[in-house]
């Protein structure tokens, strides 16, 4: 650390932890362990704010201090990943996910009465909750049913942005 710079202050390092749940913060690394790299350097800012950190393993910081990897292109990652994580729950981020593993794949049945659990992703249009006739499921056993939550085509072009890094919109 350069003489007369302060360190970042612990709440701050286990907030940029958190976002990045621990692993690089780049999506197509989430190696271990992690450091913390400013997207605007240091020298220019002067100061440690939550906005202009990210957590990053060393060869992303390194590729990142190289110019392998841009400035645009890191704040996109923070930008992403604060979209993520701090907009959507664990059962969204989960179902994202799992889209995400298999782009060919179309709907998760849930239980109907747990569309709330996605409210954020249906409200932002990256989802829908579809409706499926009783027979889709089960009849007569007294549950509520199942309902279809499908991924919008904007829900689709959300992640094919995340996953290289372009702006989500
Ligand atoms: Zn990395």
């Amino acid at each position: 650390m350069p003489q007369g710079r302060p360190a970042i202050p612990m709440s701050l390092q286990r907030q940029l932890l958190v976002e990045a749940g621990h692993r690089c913060a780049i999506p197509t690394c989430r190696s271990t362990p992690v450091e913390f790299a400013h997207i605007r350097p240091y020298a220019q800012v002067r100061a440690h704010a939550f906005e202009n950190l990210i957590a990053l393993c060393p060869t992303c910081h390194t590729r990142f201090d190289r110019g392998d990897i841009d400035f645009r292109s890191m704040r996109q990652y923070k930008l992403n990943l604060g979209l993520l994580s701090g907009r959507y729950g664990p059962l969204e981020l989960q179902a994202l996910q799992w889209f995400a593993d298999d782009t060919t794949r179309q709907e998760i049945g849930i239980p109907r009465g747990l569309d709330w659990a996605f409210g954020n992703l249906t409200r932002d249009g990256l989802a829908e909750v579809v409706d499926r006739p009783p027979t889709w499921d089960s009849v007569g056993d007294g549950s509520s049913g199942t309902v279809g939550l499908c991924l919008t085509a904007r829900g689709h072009d959300a992640i094919r942005r995340v996953l290289k890094a372009e702006p989500i919109g």
